[in-house]
């Protein structure tokens, strides 16, 4: 697949990721419970983010029956501000469902993963050989940025690049090969300006000193436009409500003025609603007007 005969991709980079990898408190243990947690904290979020965030959800949920069991409130509050809380959500139902369909475990077959919620084909990738030391590719953003890289001197097409990524697999090592192309990709093979010169998979790689080129950036609208940063002061507010309490929508909008925080422009009733929709929030109609509080 290379064009160096001699040259093992395997001993490089799994020579390498013994040496560089990070410690991560989900990599102590491989349990397929603490992987699928991480895993979802780990979409959209930084992993120094997720660090605090992991260790405090899984000593106060240790198993999927722990989390099934707990109030949708309760698992919100702890997975606090680490953000895109809809997430949360997800793991809880996942949790659910594991217990009613499969008495707390998580299955070790791919086709039966896929058909849980919340688990999509790269997720499933992790589980299989992180959880379970399945020969399995997991392709996220980073992974599939280096393989494509690494086996290809153009963009391959999709297909491709997923058969290369299950070519390269080492039989019976695939959890650390693909953390290690995780860590690689994040570390070094960035998406731009990747350190060719260090990295241990040089002598084969078909793209090694290429310039590559950067990525256009579009303009973004400003973080505190964003709905995203509604929702997350909207939330912030409710989860300071003790268990079951609500407050009125006037409440809320003082409350949050009193903390900086600007009237979104489609009011906080809306914020609200997108909230309840995603069974994040609760909102009530009452003779008073309207009441928000957690779910
Ligand atoms: S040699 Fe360069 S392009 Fe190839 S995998 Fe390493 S960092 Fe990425």
């Amino acid at each position: 697949m290379t064009g160096s005969p001699n040259f093992d991709p395997n001993d490089s980079l799994l020579d390498w990721y013994a040496t560089n990898r990070r410690d991560l408190p989900w990599r102590r243990d491989a349990d397929p419970y603490r992987v699928v947690v991480s895993e979802i904290m780990l979409q959209q979020t930084q992993v120094d983010r997720v660090v605090p965030y992991y260790e405090a959800f899984v000593e106060r949920f240790p198993s999927f029956e722990a989390l099934a069991q707990a109030q949708r409130a309760d698992v919100i509050r702890i997975w606090g501000g680490l953000g895109y809380n809809r997430r949360a959500v997800h793991l809880h139902e996942l949790a659910r469902v594991v217990v009613e369909r499969h008495g707390g475990e998580l299955p070790s077959d791919r086709r039966q993963l896929l058909a849980l919620p919340g688990i999509g084909p790269y997720t499933a990738g992790a589980l299989l050989s992180i959880g379970f030391g399945q020969d399995e590719p997991a392709l996220d953003t980073n992974v599939r940025r280096v393989v494509a890289r690494y086996a290809f001197s153009g963009a391959p097409n999709p297909s491709d690049l997923e058969w290369a990524a299950a070519y390269l697999v080492p039989r019976g090592r695939a959890g650390d090969w693909n953390q290690a192309l995780m860590d690689l990709g994040s570390s070094i093979c960035a998406s731009t300006n990747p350190k060719c010169l260090i990295c241990p998979l040089q002598p084969g790689c078909r793209s090694a000193g290429v310039t590559l080129r950067k990525p256009t950036h579009r303009p973004q609208p400003s973080f505190r436009e964003s709905s995203r940063y509604f929702r997350g002061r909207l939330l912030w507010r409710l989860r300071s409500l003790a268990p079951g309490a609500t407050m009125s929508l006037p409440e809320i909008e003082v409350s949050l003025a009193a903390h900086g925080v600007a009237e979104p422009p489609a009011g906080w009733r809306a914020v609200g609603e997108g909230l309840a929709r995603d069974g994040l929030a609760s909102i009530t109609e009452t003779d008073a007007g309207v009441r928000m509080g957690l779910v």
